[in-house]
């Protein structure tokens, strides 16, 4: 079975085979070695990816190191700005392509990976603009005798390390910052969703880049993701995926004292007062869990209902579950797509037996019979939950949900708080007092009160506890991680200088 077309916007598109992109060019990886890409709506092979390793990483930092001291680091700002702006012109263009090879590689439905290129292009022209405008550094006057100023300095070659659950949007969200503020770049994609990184290899080759700023090595984890983290030249890894690997990257990181900045797992609270406007709460948490098909960072996968409405939402819930558009990620109306592989299916649909052993009562959404050939988790939501479950616990990153009933406020926050993580959370109520009140109790890097999630690029982006370390977004990324400073001290007078040794 392969995707239907079913609009007839989508051109079509042919996949080739996908080679990594080293110093402006395609090659294969120097083993000839190559792994198989696999559409999650069919299960059947879609194309073959040049599977890098070792020796790929080394020239692809060779080749990264001299396009940054000869050409990338000096480069006027106006002139890098004109490369970065015209990579987001080339998205654009080419965003419905984009869309299509996302969606058929992830099986994320189009319509959400449509709104995932648009948001590509404008992370570009975002840092483009943010780092024109505002990366200048300050002046400390001290008396008459000296200023200091400082200058914030790209640091060099960066490691990229991205996930597979927003590929194309997550890649931009590093690679932009990182080129704007004077890096070159090794990005090295998830093994499972290769296309739309391949695809921006070849925007950015489009865009004229000189040789060697940005870099795609393809491969797995413990291959050539190990090889660049350990890389001596190579200053900072910028990583989004799970906690377990972040920290195993920390370590490998540790012994070239690498600069790491982590973006992980999450098991977010959504809490749900009894004064809450219900309508505008369902819709943002059945949004807030099944968008992404479940596999979201910042998924409410707990949600929390007051006793009083405990009820009446719940039957709401299982209404909009029952009702939620599974199909072909290739079809606009689609609202819930295959997982990304049999591997990861087969880990969802455990939870999901767990979570009866351990007590819930499981309701689900139906999958067509014709979409068997495919990963399809139904929604599922896990009702009479408590949170101290295992599935409450653990990241599952699927189309699960679990409700738990709660009375108090005290007593709402400290088990929302219970966990490892502490990525995002959500409040719904009406008594805004109340609403900043649990917002700050919360452990948690980011927070929404009455709002699904949504964001502002300027905001810092990350978590807490074992969901993060460090901040990304706007001028976090561009003065916190992306650069350093450097102090320049300047003397404007005779001040004293200490006049060891001289004779009296
Ligand atoms: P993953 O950790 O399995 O893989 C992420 C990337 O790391 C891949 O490119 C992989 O090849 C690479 N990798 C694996 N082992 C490595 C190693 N030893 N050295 C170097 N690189 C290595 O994560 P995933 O399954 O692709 O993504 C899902 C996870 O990402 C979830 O936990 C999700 O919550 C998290 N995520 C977090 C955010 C955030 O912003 N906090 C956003 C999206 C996804």
């Amino acid at each position: 079975m392969t995707n239907s077309i079913t609009e007839h916007s989508i051109r079509e598109v042919i996949v080739k085979d996908i080679s990594l992109y080293i110093n402006g060019q395609f090659v294969p990886a120097k083993t000839g070695e190559t792994f198989t890409n696999v559409n999650p709506f069919s299960n059947e092979h879609i194309n073959n990816i040049a599977a890098g390793g070792i020796d790929d990483i080394n020239e692809a930092v060779a080749s990264a190191k001299k396009a940054f001291d000869t050409e990338w680091k000096d480069l006027e700002i106006s002139e890098r700005m004109k490369y970065i702006n015209k990579i987001a012109d080339l998205i654009e263009e080419e965003a419905e392509e984009i869309a299509y090879l996302e969606a058929l590689d992830t099986g994320l439905p189009i319509s959400q990976t449509r709104s995932q290129a648009a948001r590509a292009a404008t992370n570009f022209r975002f840092y483009a603009k943010m780092v024109e405008t505002h990366l200048h550094g300050q002046a400390f006057p001290v008396e008459k005798e000296f200023i200091n100023y400082t200058l914030h300095r790209p640091l060099g070659v960066v490691g990229l390390i991205t996930p597979w659950n927003a590929p194309f949007m997550l890649e931009t969200w590093k690679v932009a910052p990182a080129l704007a503020t004077g890096n070159t770049v090794i990005l090295k994609p998830a093994e499972l969703s290769p296309l739309s990184a391949n695809k921006l290899a070849e925007i950015i080759d489009k865009a004229g880049l000189p040789k060697g700023v940005f870099n795609v090595v393809h491969g797995f984890g413990d291959t050539a993701g190990d090889a660049l983290v350990k890389h001596p030249d190579v200053k900072a890894i910028s990583f989004t995926g799970e906690t377990v690997t972040g920290s195993i990257i920390i370590k490998n990181a540790a012994d070239s004292l690498k600069k790491t900045s982590m973006e992980l797992g999450g098991k977010s609270p959504l809490i749900i007062f009894d004064d809450a406007d219900l309508d505008r709460a369902l819709d943002a948490t059945i949004w807030g869990i099944f968008s992404f098909n479940g596999e979201r960072c910042t998924s409410n996968s707990r949600v929390f209902v007051h006793k009083k409405i405990k009820d009446e939402f719940i039957e709401k819930l299982k209404e909009r579950v029952a009702n939620i558009r599974i199909g072909d990620p290739l079809d606009a109306s689609t609202e819930l797509g295959p997982l990304i592989e049999t591997q990861h299916f087969n880990k969802v649909k455990g939870y999901i037996e767990l979570a009866k052993e351990e007590g819930c009562e499981v309701f689900q959404g139906t999958v067509p019979v014709q979409f068997k050939a495919g990963n399809y988790v139904p929604p599922t939501l896990l009702l009479n939950a408590t949170n101290d479950m295992r599935v409450c616990q653990e990241e599952i990153f699927g189309p699960v949900m679990a409700v738990i009933e709660f009375e108090h406020e005290d007593e709402v926050i400290a088990v929302a708080n219970d966990v490892k993580y502490g990525l995002a959370g959500f409040v719904w109520t009406q008594d805004l007092t109340r609403g900043h009140r649990v917002a700050q109790a919360i452990e948690a890097g980011m927070i929404w009160i009455n709002s699904h999630n949504t964001r502002d690029l300027r905001i810092p982006f990350g978590g807490t506890k074992a969901s993060g370390i460090g901040r990304e977004g706007g001028h976090y990324a561009i003065f916190e991680f992306y650069t350093e400073p450097t102090v320049i001290h300047v003397a404007i007078g005779d001040h004293h200088i200490p006049q060891f040794g001289k004779k009296s």
